[in-house]
C-alpha cells in the first residue's frame, strides 16, 4: 500500500500529544517539537507495521528520558529516499552498547530495564520491519546526551506525466 509519509507519521505522533493532554496520567512531561514538511512523498509499506516501528522509538524516548524533555522528530527528503528521526534529551546510549540494541533481548542495564518493563525486543522487530520496506534504520547516541534514531525508506520520486497520458 502507498502511503504519504508525513501524513502517517503526523498522525502517529497525534497520538502521542493527546497522552500529553491527558490530564488524568501525567507520568511525564515531555513535549513533541515537529520539523515534518508536508510532502508529496508516497512510500510502499503497511502503515499498521510501520505504527508498530514508530510507537517503539516513540516509547523509547519517553521511557529511557528520566526528565522527559523535548522528543524533536524530523523528515527529511533525500529524492529517491525519506529520512525520519526522532530525537530525545534522555539517558543516551554508552558506545560499547550502541551497536547491540538492535539485537534481540539486548538491554543496556539489566537492572534498570527491568524495572521500566519490556522485553528488549521492540528494537529488533523494528529493525525487521523497516528493512522488509527495503529501509535502513541505525541510531547516533552519546550518553549522558540523548539519542537520534533514523529510518530510511527508499520511494519512487514522482515524475509528471506529459499532458498526452492524462487524456488518453
Ligand atoms: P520493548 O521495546 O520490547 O518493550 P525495550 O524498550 O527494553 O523493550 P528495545 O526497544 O529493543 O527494548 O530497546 C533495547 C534497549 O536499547 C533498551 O532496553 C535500552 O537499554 C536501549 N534504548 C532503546 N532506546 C533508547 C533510547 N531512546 N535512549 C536510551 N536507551 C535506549
Ligand atoms: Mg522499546
Amino acid at each position: 500500500e502507498f502511503v504519504n509519509i508525513s501524513e502517517l507519521f503526523n498522525y502517529i505522533l497525534n497520538r502521542f500529544d493527546m497522552i500529553i493532554a491527558n490530564d488524568d496520567a501525567p507520568e511525564k512531561t515531555y513535549s513533541i517539537h515537529r520539523e515534518i514538511p508536508k510532502s508529496g512523498i508516497w512510500v510502499e509499506l503497511d502503515p499498521s507495521k510501520f505504527t508498530q516501528v514508530i510507537d517503539n522509538l516513540m516509547n523509547n524516548a519517553i521511557k529511557y528520558s528520566p526528565d522527559g524533555g523535548v522528543i524533536t522528530t524530523r523528515l527529511v527528503d533525500k529524492q529517491k529516499e525519506v529520512i525520519l528521526s526522532i530525537t530525545d534529551q534522555g539517558l543516551g546510549i554508552p558506545a560499547k552498547d550502541v551497536d547491540h540494541v538492535f539485537d534481540r533481548f539486548f538491554r543496556v542495564d539489566k537492572a534498570r530495564s527491568r524495572a521500566q518493563g519490556g522485553t528488549g525486543l521492540g528494537l529488533a522487530i523494528s529493525k525487521e520491519i523497516v528493512e522488509r520496506f527495503g529501509g535502513r534504520i541505525w541510531v547516533e547516541s552519546i550518553e549522558g546526551k540523548g539519542s537520534t534514531f533514523y529510518i530510511a525508506l527508499p520511494y519512487e520520486p514522482y515524475e509528471l506525466e506529459d499532458e498526452d497520458d492524462w487524456n488518453d
